[in-house]
């Protein structure tokens, strides 16, 4: 999932190529990626684009009074075109979720992989009916130190459950809440409540504001695997820990997983995976 770093890239190039152009159309390729109706999408047609911006994970194209805010899920990415195809897009045929001609020749895309389809789009003159902006925390990158302090010292719940949780603070998954928590040698299952708020705050500035200053000038198609590259931990279960040399472990649960470095964050300790528990007993 598009976190953070990411999503400013694509909205630094974004911007630098949309600014100023105008919308010739929108082509559907997805119908359940369209969740308003009203405005319909059509009325994008003929509108000049005025910026791009993001709020957490979410892009948001703006015009004159409409938003059109994009959302990726898991499995979305944008895709740029210099020279946007200009046929009919088939419907439910693929990973295109909408195509967007822009009047220089030019376009881009919203598209998902896979079989689910959650990645969003809705048109909104005000951003704030769209839940996930309406009830967003503070950015992770502009959330002061006690705001931050508090969506700790208040949360019962573990420190990786409260870097994700995008009303308590907006922008990071599960890549980069397992990049800071190593950073920051605290186990993803310690309880917020009781970690050194200041501390770890400055760990997620630095974590997030080198990966986005590594993918900020980047192009959309080579983000993510430059994204990939810059992961210590996250998705490298089985590799050597760049920091301590410790084999980085990983837990499953539900239908995703967690890596960690067991000497960095545990004190050696292996981290219980339930699900594996269960297979077990
Ligand atoms: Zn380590």
């Amino acid at each position: 999932m598009p976190e953070l770093p990411e999503v400013d890239a694509l909205v630094s190039f974004l911007r630098s190529k949309v600014v100023g152009d105008f919308i010739t159309r929108a082509d559907v390729g997805e119908l359940s990626i369209l969740k308003t109706a009203d405005p319909p999408l059509e009325a994008i047609s003929g509108l000049e684009i005025s910026g791009v911006s993001r709020v957490g994970k979410a892009l948001i194209v703006e015009f004159d009074g409409l938003d059109l805010v994009c959302r990726f899920a898991r499995a979305g990415w944008l895709v740029w075109h210099e020279d946007v195809p200009a046929g009919p897009v088939k419907m439910g045929k693929g990973p295109l979720g909408l195509r967007i001609h822009l009047a220089s020749g030019a376009g881009f895309d919203l598209s998902e992989a896979g079989t689910k389809k959650n990645a969003s789009v809705s048109l909104v003159s005000d951003r704030t009916e769209v839940p996930a902006i309406g009830n967003a925390g503070p950015d992770a990158l502009t959330i002061d130190e006690d705001q931050f302090a508090a969506a700790l010292a208040d949360s019962t719940s573990r420190i990786k459950t409260v870097l994700e949780d995008q009303q308590l603070i907006a922008g990071i998954g599960n890549a980069y809440s397992d990049e800071i928590l190593h950073a920051a040698k605290l186990s993803p299952f310690a309880p917020a409540s009781g970690v050194d708020a200041p501390a770890l705050l400055e760990t997620m500035r630095k974590v997030l504001g080198q990966a986005r200053d590594s993918l900020i000038d980047l192009p959309p198609a080579k983000v993510k695997a430059a994204k990939k590259r810059g992961l210590q931990v996250h998705g490298r279960a089985g590799e050597t820990c760049p920091v301590c040399g410790s084999t980085i472990a990983e837990v499953s649960y539900a239908d995703k997983s967690l890596q960690y470095c067991p000497g960095c964050q545990t004190g050696e300790k292996k981290l219980s995976d339930r699900r594996m528990d269960r297979l077990l007993k």
